[in-house]
């Protein structure tokens, strides 16, 4: 290795360490802001949040960075480690430079002042309202597509940023098939037999759910010595450092299965950060990059554990012995409970088997709007149509249609499909699991998940970043995603009580 390539290939690890350590600090102002901050200090909050951001990118924008990148890739001897290094760097450094400080000062302003009109308007049930400012954010994320690049359509530069290498026309083929049996595993699944509502046995004192919370999180594998459970209004995990993951929840006294579930998601993605190579920390070695398979971890331990039949069973006398009034009932009911069916209008409240319907009209409304065939004006009609087609239900009004959602205000497009991506890669390397983990059904009944955590430690956890999220799945399931390990499984659930 010629000492200049070897000198800017270190300079790039410093650079992106560096980066790292203000991203985290950053982090950690913004758990604060979601969880304990007082209102009043919302402001200056604000102005620190960009501030760091705004380091963290002229860092690693920086005219240097553009140099290094240069003289390490002509370096003829760098590790395959190095060299999937280096590829990141390359694509996310072209990504942050080629989009000119005025667009992205724009997007910024326009999105800030557009949430707050989204808010009122979603209120008010007045999509006029919200109109003009989705149409200014539209323009610009064409804008921004155009500075990205793409060869289909504009669409997949915004999935490119979520995924190297995710298509628009290949999201379209997993989830056309995807769509029409989870429309008919739906109606097939309302008419199972009625269940009691947990509510019944309310209410769950918050010191319990919390003290089941974390023994579950604990079993599956996450460690709170470097982690901790929190409450928000909005559940998510956040990396803080190497040692340092945290997940939020929320509670409802009524049914403590909605604190829990959010834990078993959010967990999901915490043992996925904690188990990363630490000494890569801060490089695409040590992290986890990709949207569609972080998701994929999450519902892996959320819905295949934690809405499995031998979950219900393994904890049933630990939930009986923290809420007492549970014996009353049995692990079945438990299990049915949540895992009931029911087409509804509100995605962030939708079941297991219409959670991907939700998905695909938005994918498909937001690859509309970026080609040009639907206008902003024209979107509330889309949406009743491509619902009523998924669904056959007619949407009320705008607050539960095309109005319920954060993401279009804060100029997120592309980012949907990632849920969905998730639910197929979780089936794909759950199923993989089992058959490589002969003894994983005898394992979960006796809460012992270290086989299944070891397992994607060893095969998926370890790999960081530097693959392709497609050649990391290819390596671990030997295919790329597919639709159908997922249909199976739901196809298989919904059959045992239909
Ligand atoms: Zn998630």
């Amino acid at each position: 290795m010629s000492a200049k390539s070897a000198s800017a290939f270190s300079r790039l690890v410093e650079r992106a360490r560096e980066i790292a350590l203000l991203d985290s600090i950053n982090a950690t102002l913004q758990w604060d802001q979601q969880t304990g901050m007082p209102p009043a200090a919302a402001e200056y909050r604000a102005e620190q949040i960009a501030w760091l951001a705004a380091r963290s990118h002229a860092l690693w924008t920086a005219p240097e960075v553009e140099e290094w990148l240069a003289d390490a890739e002509a370096s003829p001897d760098l590790s395959a480690t190095d060299r999937g290094n280096l590829a990141v760097w390359q694509w996310s450094h072209r990504r942050a430079v080629c989009l000119p400080g005025r667009l992205v000062e724009k997007l910024a302003r326009v999105s800030a002042r557009a949430h707050e009109i989204w808010v009122e308007a979603r209120r008010q049930n007045d999509f006029a309202a919200f109109a003009p400012s989705l149409e200014q954010l539209l323009a610009l994320a064409r804008e921004q597509a155009d500075c990205w690049g793409y060869e289909a359509e504009p669409y997949d530069a915004h999935l490119e940023g979520y995924e190297p290498g995710l298509r628009a026309e290949t999201l379209e083929k997993l989830f056309g098939g995807l769509a029409e049996t989870a429309t008919a595993l739906a109606v097939a699944g309302e008419a199972a037999p009625p269940i009691p509502d947990l509510r019944e046995f309310a209410p769950f004192p918050l010191e319990g759910q919390k003290k089941l919370n974390a023994m579950v999180a604990e079993a599956f594998g996450y460690d709170l010595a470097a982690g901790r459970i929190d409450e928000s209004a909005h559940p998510f995990c956040t990396t803080l450092g190497p040692q340092d993951i945290r997940l939020t929840t929320r509670y409802d006294e009524a049914d403590f299965t909605d604190s829990l579930f959010s834990v078993l998601h959010e967990a999901g993605h915490g043992i996925y950060e904690q188990n990363l190579p630490e000494s890569a920390f801060g490089t695409p070695a040590g992290s986890a990059l990709y949207l569609g398979l972080h998701e994929s971890q999450s519902r892996l331990w959320e819905n295949h554990i934690g809405r499995s039949r031998s979950f219900w069973e393994a904890w049933f006398p630990t939930m009986g012995e923290i809420f007492p009034q549970l014996r009353r009932t049995n692990p079945e009911q438990l299990w049915r409970h949540v895992n009931r069916i029911r087409r509804s209008f509100i995605r962030v409240e939708a079941d297991e088997v219409t959670y991907d319907l939700h998905i695909v009209l938005r994918f498909r409304l937001e690859r509309a709007l970026f080609a040009g065939d639907l206008s902003v004006r024209d979107l509330p009609h889309a949406w009743q149509e491509g619902f009523a087609q998924l669904f056959g239900l007619t949407v009320p009004d705008d607050r539960r249609g095309c109005l319920q959602d954060v993401h279009w205000s804060g100029a997120s497009f592309g980012y949907f499909p990632t849920y969905s991506l998730g639910n197929l890669r979780a089936a794909q390397i759950f199923q993989t699991a089992r058959r490589a983990l002969p003894n994983l059904e005898e394992n979960l009944l006796r809460r012992d998940y270290q086989p299944l955590t070891g397992w994607l430690t060893k095969n998926l956890y370890r790999a960081g970043s530097i693959l392709p999220p497609e050649e990391i799945l290819q390596k671990l399931t030997g295919v790329t995603t597919s639709v159908t390990p997922y249909l199976e499984y739901l196809r298989e659930k919904t059959g045992e009580w239909t």
